[in-house]
């Protein structure tokens, strides 16, 4: 038996942390999130350069298409390998057949020259006619005047910007900060800590993975009335495993909870990639109803097409190698972790 639906979309990825797996250890235990950041995260996005990037983004574009994700918002850093890492992530979702929006996070962490060339690889992707959003990390590592610069230039552009909100409590001020800037078309990571009341247009992307992960806390996405989607922020891009978390984290915190309010976020992030509503996915299992996904794990696509085009069929990718682009990423993973 199989059924077929539209495909899945990730709403908040970091496609580079595909090849963090299996990382050295931090030179320290880190004891909140923002150790969490600096002791890995920030260390390994100064370690990437773009043939990293490259098959970072390739690995992360196959794994997505084995779940029957046929659309990625990512969200990228690199500050030693800014310029033309946009179009390197693009192709190499392009050529596995994946749609992918992207950002470069703009930080001020690396002074405001980093800033600017974030905010002018940002511009020139767009420019070029590049699919993507204004990225910016967070509002706790810019200036005002990197988040100015960055909002205006999406408004220029007519994209929205995508942003982490609020996702430990180091980002309190971020409410105030962004007040005057956010728009609809702005993508919000996490909004943990983000007051009920807080008022900021955009579309808000629950992690809830992740966020267990970094021991952050629960989002209560449910109190919010902005749209609310899902992502994974870059633990794959599973996202019937990601709905299914989603629901539990939901259920864990109210037990009147059930899965089609999930469901509803999972469906929300299609409204950021429209054309996935055409994309098919055929599964494994029948029927794809939320009451029944959520209690059976390993439902796999056996078919995906994206544009018209079977970009995967009875387990395998059909554009791409996968063993290859497997090989490759652990190559470029040895690099990685050889410079940490
Ligand atoms: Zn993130």
């Amino acid at each position: 038996m199989s059924a077929t639906t539209p495909g899945m979309v990730c709403a908040h990825h970091h496609l580079y942390s595909a090849l963090a797996r299996g990382m050295p250890p931090p030179p320290g235990t880190p004891h909140d999130f923002g150790e969490i950041l600096e002791l890995i995260w920030w260390r390994l996005d100064r370690a990437l350069d773009l043939e990293m990037i490259r098959w970072s983004a390739k690995l992360g574009a196959l794994e997505a298409l084995e779940q029957g994700t046929t659309a990625i918002i990512d969200h990228h850093e690199s500050p030693n390998a800014i310029e033309g890492s946009l179009s390197v992530i693009a192709e190499a979702c392009a050529e596995v057949g994946v749609r992918v929006v992207c950002a470069y996070g703009v930080t001020d962490r690396h002074g405001p020259e980093g800033a600017e060339r974030g905010l002018e690889e940002n511009r020139r992707f767009l420019t070029e006619g590049g699919r993507g959003l204004v990225g910016v990390h967070a509002t706790f590592t810019c200036t005002d005047q990197t988040l100015e610069a960055a909002a205006g230039l999406a408004a220029e552009m007519d994209v929205g910007v995508h942003i982490h909100v609020c996702e430990g409590p180091q980002d309190a001020d971020a409410p105030d900060r962004l007040a005057a800037l956010t728009r609809d078309d702005w993508v919000l990571a996490h909004g943990v800590h983000l007051p009920t009341d807080a008022d900021l247009a955009g579309t808000i992307v629950h992690n809830p993975r992740s966020n267990l992960n970094n021991s952050v806390g629960y989002a209560r996405p449910m109190r919010f009335d902005n749209p609310v989607a899902i992502g994974s922020d870059g633990i794959g891009a599973a996202m019937l495993d990601e709905f299914r978390m989603a629901y539990l984290c939901h259920r864990a915190d109210d037990v009147t909870a059930t899965p089609e309010a999930a469901w509803c976020w999972l469906k929300t992030g299609r409204e950021l990639v429209p054309e996935t509503v055409n994309d098919r996915v055929t599964w494994t299992y029948d029927p794809m109803d939320p009451w029944h996904i959520v209690f059976t794990p390993g439902i796999r696509p056996r078919q995906v097409v994206v544009d018209d085009e079977v970009v995967f069929d009875d387990g395998a990718p059909t554009r791409v190698d996968a063993d290859e682009i497997r090989a490759k990423a652990a190559e470029q993973a040895r690099r990685l972790h050889a410079r940490l």
